[in-house]
């Protein structure tokens, strides 16, 4: 590890090309979405779809498509001394591509049931990046300095990240806490921490607006942020400038503001935010980033979920985050994934890596029950998640085989199908369910029986490429 840190800041210092295990390489991913050949001269994809057709097959897409070369091979330098100095290279390659992706809400008649599109909305990596330093200089407006930590604590979703990243860009340390946390662990850890602010769901604010009154347990907590309702932020994030730099033009302010009245500022100690409004503030205050420059300095922490006792933290450095996330040296840009695990978790380094090499990650609409419509939705071609979601899966594809074979025997009166031909149909129903895009599954967290990946190996997921990096399949302990 020294000997990393001492080639990485030669490089950075004598202002050299970082040497070869610097690189990170890209292959890109020029499969198309019906015939599922090679893509080999010109691609077609479906604005802002992330759908990518033949030559052959464009006509059958079901909207305008843009004409685009076929992607190559490339070579690009991406991991940098810092994960700031990564972060920046990964802004600068991927801007104007998707990056963070969400459902939207559908306009409906106020007596419905709120719905969810059918398909995922990207915001471009400029936008979540303008979006990220706007939030970041709004911390520093409320007084919050490089070193100060910052409490994380919400699920899965594109305010987490943006917090994330805000914290990277002007030095302060995320501190990702569980949700399921109760009074007492928050009180020690906030205290242990001594947190600065804390950046939370809305669903969570009374029990920290509470806690705070519980204080001086944590005296250092200032700053109390509401990330919001995930569908509003979605939009707003939509609704950014797309150049990245550029301002907030007026009818992009958030539109359901009217709807919420958290008080603007709490009295006492400890003031509550909308995260929206510190954005604005940001924008209306721009700082320059104040990144940590030390690859060695504490860049966060990682606790354990506190199921087996009091949770225990393991300290990132910046430099093993910054490997972590850069961690293979080859990337097939293009590929969807889809985040729903808490990003306390591992969940955390895989979103960062899917943003330092330019995938795009579209989040659940925040519901475990529903995460099976977000893939439909979604379409993702990588997919990562623990042994209960792949049991799940599994379960389901069962019963449906089990309701395919029983039609199947009647109809043919008695005589039934070959198990094959079953299967086949099963296959043919179950595959659009995940999306019909899957290539690459992978588990981790705890065991799983063997026989659940065996099937999905069998029966969804393959991978387009050799390479030790990506075997077609392979199971890991993250
Ligand atoms: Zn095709």
């Amino acid at each position: 590890m020294a000997d990393t840190t001492a080639r990485q800041n030669a490089g950075r210092n004598g202002d050299q090309l970082p040497n070869e295990d610097n690189r990170v390489v890209f292959f890109e991913r020029a499969v198309c979405d019906l015939c599922e050949r090679q893509i080999e001269k010109k691609r077609y994809c479906t604005l802002n779809e992330g759908e990518t057709f033949c030559a052959e097959c464009q006509g059958e897409a079901t909207g305008p498509v843009q004409e685009l070369p076929a992607f190559r091979q490339q070579r690009h330098v991406i991991r940098g001394a810092t994960v700031y100095d990564t972060l920046c290279a990964s802004f600068a390659l991927h801007g104007s591509l998707d990056c963070l992706g969400s459902r939207t809400i559908l306009d409906t008649p106020k007596s419905e049931e709120r719905q969810l599109s059918a398909r995922y909305k990207w915001a471009s990596f400029n936008q979540v990046h303008s979006e990220a330093m706007a939030f970041g200089a709004g911390l520093r407006q409320l007084g919050l300095a490089p070193e100060d930590r910052v409490a994380l604590v919400a699920d899965h979703s594109m305010q987490w990240l943006v917090a994330d990243l805000a914290c990277t860009l002007f030095g302060l340390i995320a501190v990702p806490c569980h949700t399921a946390w109760d009074a007492p662990t928050f009180q020690k850890t906030l205290r242990l921490t001594a947190c600065a602010a804390i950046v939370c769901a809305d669903r969570l604010i009374p029990f920290f607006q509470e806690l705070e009154l519980l204080l001086p347990e944590a005296p250092h907590v200032r700053v109390l942020v509401d990330m919001e309702d995930r569908f509003e932020f979605a939009e707003h994030l939509l609704d950014i400038a797309a150049d990245g730099a550029a301002q907030m033009s007026a009818d992009a302010a958030p539109k359901r503001d009217a709807d919420r009245n958290l008080p603007a500022e709490n009295e006492g100690a400890c003031a509550t935010w909308r995260m929206r409004e510190v954005s604005r503030l940001g924008r209306k205050h721009p700082s320059s980033p104040t990144p940590q420059e030390d690859p060695s300095a504490v860049f966060g922490l990682l606790f354990t979920s506190g199921s087996t006792g009091t949770p225990k933290a393991a300290l990132f450095t910046n430099i093993a985050f910054n490997l972590k996330v850069t961690r293979t040296n080859m990337v097939v840009r293009g590929h969807t994934t889809f985040g729903f695990e808490p990003l306390a978790h591992s969940a955390r380094t895989n979103s960062w890596s899917d943003l330092m090499h330019g995938l795009r990650h579209g989040i659940f609409s925040g519901d475990v029950t529903t995460i099976f419509e977000d893939i439909a939705a979604l379409r993702p071609t990588m997919l990562d998640g623990v042994p209960r979601v792949w049991n799940e899966l599994y379960d389901r594809y069962l019963s449906l085989l089990a309701a395919v074979r029983k039609l199947a025997a009647e109809d043919a009166n008695g005589c039934g199908l070959p198990d094959t031909a079953v299967e086949a149909i099963t296959m043919s129903k179950f595959k659009p369910r995940l999306g019909g895009r899957v290539e690459c599954i992978t588990t981790g967290g705890a065991p799983i029986a063997p026989k659940v990946p065996a099937h999905l190996h069998v029966t969804i997921a393959y991978l387009h490429m050799e390479s030790d990096e990506f075997e077609p399949f392979r199971t890991w302990s993250k």
